[in-house]
């Protein structure tokens, strides 16, 4: 029930606060990075109607190991293995070098197929997110032409992510029609 689980959310709203305390997202206001994955819940919860709460967990915790010092070992510590293994899915390398991560976005268009139920959910709100940001302002360094491309990439692994949640899928197309990607 909600009641069990109220504790252990709030633990992960902390855990990620303090993990992402000095990062901030690409806006010109450079907005605190924490406003992302909190985001990310809310078009869970409140747009996609979803109720599973290691979904909504796992998406607080998304980008702590992507982009802080936070290991798997420690989110299984402190969480448990079924959102540390969410979490495990959601993640990309940003360590490699330039091309493996090249190598790595075409992966990520392969590989959103065989991602469990779970996983599907917080990418979808991952990327509605990334992409509503996008429509509103490019970021600090991006050109015209690298936010087309993000556009691109993101409609291919989409595709591999569809049939998941119709509200979330349809906020997504109206993007992607609008800014030319989907016809
Ligand atoms: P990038 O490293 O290019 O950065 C995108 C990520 O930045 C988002 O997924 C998001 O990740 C984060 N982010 C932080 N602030 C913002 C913001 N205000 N708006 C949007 N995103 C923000 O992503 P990838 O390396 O995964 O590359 C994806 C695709 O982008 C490639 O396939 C390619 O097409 C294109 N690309 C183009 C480049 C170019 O110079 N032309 C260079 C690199 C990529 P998070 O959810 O983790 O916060
Ligand atoms: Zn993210």
């Amino acid at each position: 029930s909600w009641e069990e689980n109220l504790p252990e959310l709030v633990e992960c709203i902390n855990f990620a606060a303090i993990k992402h305390k000095n990062q901030r997202r690409l806006d010109k206001e450079q907005t605190p990075y924490i406003n992302h994955p909190i985001g990310v819940a809310y078009i869970l919860t409140n747009e996609g109607k979803v109720t599973n709460p290691n979904v909504i967990k796992a998406a607080l915790l998304h980008d702590t190991v992507e982009d802080t010092d936070t290991t798997f070992e420690e989110i299984s510590q402190y969480f448990g293995n079924e959102i540390k293994n969410i979490v495990v899915e959601v993640t990309d390398d940003k360590h490699l070098p330039k091309l493996e991560r090249k190598k790595l976005q075409v992966k990520q268009i392969e590989h959103a197929v065989h991602c469990s139920f779970e996983a599907k959910l917080v990418k979808l709100a991952d990327k509605l997110y990334n992409l509503r940001d996008l429509d509103k302002q490019i970021p600090t360094g991006w050109s015209e032409n690298r936010v087309k491309e993000y556009f691109i990439w993101a409609e291919r692994v989409v595709k591999g992510l569809r049939g998941t949640n119709i509200y979330i899928e349809e906020e997504l197309d109206k993007l992607f029609f609008k800014h030319g990607v989907l016809k």
